[in-house]
């Protein structure tokens, strides 16, 4: 599955004037990106990366980097050129936690990242049964950090609770992603996810953790999921179209959707209303 960030719109409008303030500008820099010099970043990682992470007018966002984007920050405002967009840009400081070493020798940073200012997202599995080059989805690049040294292949629950309570007492992190490669078994990953919540959620209580996993052949274990603490669950389906599902995650694509619509009837029934998402 993949992590990511949406670009908050509050009190957004929907101007798609070029150099307008509104809902136009904001999708053009999800899609273009800005160019910022910003000390939080994610070179690769699963799904969509490469991307900055910024406030723009005080909600968090992954921007992507973008050498050639027409939008530049300057003096903490968003510019197309030399026009103001009349949204402001913050970049997102480099946390604290990152400087730290597990008690087993991994520095922090390897184990989960900061994204936006207060998210903290990490990839319990960095492999995943799909990405061979005939399979995988074409936006993801979950391996590539590793081979890269940036991460490691496995987090252990305890290095997850180690960080996480870390982040929240250093950095004022208030909310927690865990995402998985898909794993070989009818779980799909989630039960090691469920180990992982289980862990934070004793280390740190209260904190809301989202997870994201392919949809569990056996959906009892959305129930375990719960159970250990997760407070919401993303189950990312891509694309409706079954052409473009093909075309771009050809390994993901042989879960028939029946699959995606009986899970996300099941965790609504388990999680709540407002807590079961999907990314389009
Ligand atoms: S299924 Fe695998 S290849 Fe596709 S987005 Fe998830 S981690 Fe990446």
């Amino acid at each position: 599955m993949r992590t990511g960030i949406d670009i908050g719109c509050p009190g957004a409008t929907r101007s798609d004037a070029p150099g307008g303030s509104g809902f136009g500008t904001r999708v053009e820099i999800a899609l273009q990106g800005v160019r910022v010099d910003a000390p939080v970043q994610r070179r690769s990682g699963a799904g969509p990366s490469d991307d900055n992470h910024v406030l723009v007018d005080g909600a968090n966002a992954a921007l992507p980097i973008n050498p050639q984007s027409p939008y530049l920050v300057r003096d903490g405002r968003l510019m197309r050129g030399s026009v103001d967009t009349g949204l402001s840009v913050q970049v997102v400081p480099r946390p604290r936690f990152y400087d730290l070493v597990t008690a087993d020798g991994v520095p922090y940073e390897k184990i989960a990242r900061l994204h936006g200012a207060d998210v903290l997202a990490t990839t319990v599995v960095q492999t995943c049964i799909r990405y061979a080059e005939q399979d995988r989805c074409r936006f993801c690049a979950i391996e590539e950090s590793l081979r890269s040294g940036s991460t490691i292949a496995a987090k252990t629950p305890a290095q997850l609770a180690e960080v996480a309570e870390a982040a929240v007492r250093l950095d004022g992190v208030r909310q927690m992603v865990m995402t998985t490669g898909t794993t070989a078994g009818p779980d799909r990953g989630a039960r090691y996810l469920a180990r992982c919540v289980r862990a934070v959620a004793e280390a740190v209580p209260g904190l809301p953790i989202q997870v994201q996993c392919e949809p569990p052949a056996d959906l009892s274990v959305l129930t375990t999921l719960r159970e250990a603490g997760a407070t919401a669950i993303g189950i990312h389906v891509e694309s409706l179209d079954e052409e473009v599902r093909r075309r771009w995650m050809p390994g993901k694509a042989t879960v028939p959707m029946e699959q995606y619509e009986a899970a996300w009837d099941e965790a609504v029934r388990v999680f709540g209303r407002n807590r079961v998402s999907t990314y389009l």
